[in-house]
């Protein structure tokens, strides 16, 4: 395969990536030959067991970690041969990351938040904040602006990490768990809310989930198995297909 190859609507593609930890000497593979295209657009969940390698796959295609083999393309670009500066500004301008957590920094209020990836990348506050603005009225957070996280709950943590994520409009949000530390109705808000931005919006999402609930709003879903994908295809609710892959409706 040539860097030039893929085609334009594929946001990432990638050919028998895996990644290896080694850990006091003993090597643990997270994730084995991954071969994956991911279109524009496209909602794309993946669920597995815990340990199976989810994260860390998030981690690779987002640039966080580097593959061990394999490749990565995005957007055409090939990861491995991009420096750590263009590695670090293709991470700050074209990916949106949602984490389990939030991450939402304690002591910055709701605006200050959503501003910061801007103002990391050295946008003037005062465009930065009109982009907040709209983002924040996008995840029904505008009755908010001037709380600090500590006064949000957790569903409206979440929707402000979202705001964060889409602020830099990014080609491809990347959410781990994001609903996992939420009761069932505001998760389904969440999943809803990750809907839109592929369908409305037209950025990609991939979304890490152990609930098979918000699996089944994706377009499409991976699972991984010790590391491997052993389904690529559309997600079911069906129990007896859930039981062939290992997947529970509640873990
Ligand atoms: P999941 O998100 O599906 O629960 P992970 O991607 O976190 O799985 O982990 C996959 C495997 O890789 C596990 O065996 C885990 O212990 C191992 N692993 C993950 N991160 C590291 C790391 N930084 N160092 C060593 N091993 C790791
Ligand atoms: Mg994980």
């Amino acid at each position: 395969m040539n860097s030039s190859d893929p085609p334009q609507n594929i946001v990432i593609l990638t050919a028998n990536l895996s990644k290896v930890f080694v850990r006091e000497g003993v090597e643990v593979q997270a994730f084995g030959n991954v071969t994956l295209e991911i279109p524009h657009g496209q909602m794309l969940a993946i669920m597995g067991p815990s340990g199976s390698g989810k994260s860390t796959l998030l981690h690779v295609i987002g640039g966080i970690e580097p593959a061990s083999t394999g490749e990565i393309w995005f957007e055409g670009r090939q990861l491995s041969t991009l420096n750590d500066l263009e590695l670090t500004l293709l991470r700050r301008r074209r990916i949106g990351f949602v984490f389990q957590s939030f991450n939402l920094v304690p002591t910055m209020d709701v605006v200050d938040n959503v501003t910061l990836p801007l103002i990391l990348d050295g946008i003037p506050q005062r465009d930065a904040v009109p982009r907040a603005l709209e983002c924040l009225q996008r995840v029904e957070m505008s009755h908010r602006l001037q709380h600090l996280p500590s006064q949000l709950s957790g569903g409206e943590q979440q929707r402000v990490a979202i705001a964060r994520a889409l602020v830099i409009n990014p080609a491809l949000v990347l959410a781990d768990e994001p609903t996992g530390n939420l009761d069932s109705a505001k998760g389904r808000d969440i999943t809803s809310l990750l809907r839109d931005v592929a369908h409305e919006d037209h950025q990609t999402v991939v979304v890490v989930t152990h609930d098979i609930r918000v699996a089944s709003q994706a377009d499409r879903l991976i699972v991984l198995l010790d590391g491997h994908m052993c389904f690529d295809g559309k997600p079911s609710t069906d129990a007896e297909w859930m039981a062939a892959l290992r997947l529970e409706i509640d873990t």
